[in-house]
């Protein structure tokens, strides 16, 4: 062994561990996000060089190479072509991958333990069998949800008495785990426990609405982290426990946040609420008709207000028109509106996505609004242009209480003196349901792919002098 290795190893992982620490705080600002990333990825590169010496560590040196040169390229290689309207499901999948590593960890430990080749505490057996729970449900789950937000499972799947179904599964799960516990594991036992841990997590996903997803993901996402926390603390291996729990706490929060952006209480997520926002309600049929407006007269509609807010959603992310948007509003307050803009938190298909792409847009992060700071201000706002937005702006959830979304805190754009809406056609967003902003006195259609219409508006203004 090399001299002084038993003092290195643990002191490079703790170097890791406080890297991923700062790393982590970096991510909480937009401004300093991007070091953020770099300080956890340098960290995350220490802790796997740093495995390699572990003394632990013995004779798997090639494959460890293949796994990780063959997983980095793949890995490199998709985040280069993936598109930006796809990386939700990306962030689906990678979650899944952790909580199934830390599944298949446990596997392996608890199989050792059987063959005589590893010795366990207690403790430890707990810890493993509650991880292998855990992990198992995030990787089935998160499969699941990236099928969802892939569009290759459109319909929710339920069926009567789904939720006792569900709780005797769960229950069976953990009832093979306290087996696991007191008798020790036996390959058909583990297999039987592996099993029914990975249905519980396809049990859970499949009945959640569309509506419901932002909460899903980061519910699998904290899952995924105590998943790998308690691995860390099997495989003692401290880093990996800091890292883990630090997921685990982050992803609880964020899963609050989202719960909350989507008026669900946690306990409500987590025991009762799934599958509520269902896809095949639709809520109270609207009344009225759309009416349509050109860019030319869009345009003379913004340029001679005082005020202007826009609003992103997803279309803005499809059509890439960020860049165009930023144009705009540059071009805006040059002739003298203030322009700001307001995000929903769950906006876009993943949380923090409209901050992202304003951000690579260039737009100031103070023109740029939380839902809550900027709410009170639409009614005082000439136009409010919701760009590629839909539910996030869907009044139904303040009125319509047949509405799957109703009770969801909403911008108030129908509150502005005048909406415009960019948008293709007529399609519905992602939870499926109309739109009653559509329809209202005050609103008016701009059809068209949100960066031409958004070119167009800056063309309109252009001409006006
Ligand atoms: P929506 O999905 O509700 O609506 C997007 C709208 O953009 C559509 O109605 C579509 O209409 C329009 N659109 C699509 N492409 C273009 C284009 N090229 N140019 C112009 N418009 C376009 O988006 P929101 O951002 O309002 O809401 C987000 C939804 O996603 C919420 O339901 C949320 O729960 C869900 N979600 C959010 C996640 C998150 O973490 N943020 C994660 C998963 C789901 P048309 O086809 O007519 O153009």
């Amino acid at each position: 062994m090399i001299p002084g290795i038993d003092f290195f190893v643990p002191a490079v992982y703790f170097a890791a561990a406080v890297m991923f620490i700062y790393g982590l705080k970096g991510m909480s600002s937009p401004v300093t996000a991007r070091s953020g990333m770099i300080w956890a990825g340098v960290a995350m590169l220490l802790a796997v060089l740093v495995t390699f010496i572990h003394p632990k560590v013995e004779g798997n040196y090639l494959l460890m190479v293949i796994a990780l040169v063959s997983a980095s390229a793949l890995a490199w290689w998709w985040a280069k072509v993936v598109a930006m309207t796809d990386m939700p499901q990306m962030i689906a999948l990678y979650n899944g991958m952790g909580g199934g590593s830390a599944a298949a960890i446990a596997a392996v430990e608890l199989l050792k333990l059987h063959s005589g080749q590893a010795q366990m505490v207690p403790t430890t057996l707990l810890v493993a069998s509650f991880g292998a729970i855990i992990g198992s449900i995030a990787f089935s789950g998160s499969l699941i949800a990236y099928a969802k937000l892939q569009g290759w499972m459109r319909k929710s799947w339920r069926f009567p008495g789904q939720q006792v179904f569900n709780l005797l599964v769960f229950a069976a799960t953990i009832g093979l785990g306290v087996w696991i516990f007191i008798d020790g594991p036996t390959p058909t036992l583990l297999l039987l426990f592996f099993s029914l841990a990975l249905l519980a997590g396809v049990l859970l996903t499949v009945p959640i609405g569309g509506a419901d997803m932002p909460v899903v993901i980061s519910l699998y996402n904290a899952l995924t982290g105590l998943a790998v926390g308690f691995k860390g603390y099997v495989l003692e291996i401290p880093a990996l426990m800091i890292a883990g729990i630090v997921v685990g706490a982050a992803g609880t929060l964020l899963t609050q946040l989202m719960a909350k952006a989507m008026n669900r209480s946690l306990t409500n997520v987590l025991f009762a609420g799934f599958g509520k926002a269902d896809e095949d309600a639709t809520g109270a049929a609207a009344s009225g008709e759309m009416r349509a407006i050109d860019a030319t007269d869009a345009a003379i509609q913004m340029a001679y207000a005082e005020k202007v807010i826009i609003v992103p959603g997803y279309g803005l992310a499809v059509a890439q028109a960020q860049h165009k948007i930023w144009e705009l509003t540059e071009l805006l307050t040059s002739r003298g509106v203030k322009v700001t803009f307001a995000i929903h938190p769950v906006a876009g298909r993943m949380p923090g996505h409209m901050n992202v792409l304003l951000a690579e847009a260039g737009v100031p992060y103070d023109l740029i609004y939380d839902l809550e700071d900027i709410n009170a201000q639409f009614p005082t706002t000439d136009v409010a242009l919701v760009i590629g937005a839909n539910d996030v702006v869907n009044p139904a959830a303040r009125k319509d209480t047949s509405s799957p979304i109703y009770g969801m805190p909403i911008l108030d754009v129908d509150r502005a003196r005048n909406c415009i809406v960019v948008k293709r056609g007529q399609g519905t967003g992602f939870s499926g349901i109309e739109n009653l902003l559509f329809f209202e006195d005050n609103t008016r259609m701009l059809y068209g792919d949100a960066q031409k219409v958004a070119q167009a508006l800056i063309s309109g203004i252009k001409s006006l002098g």
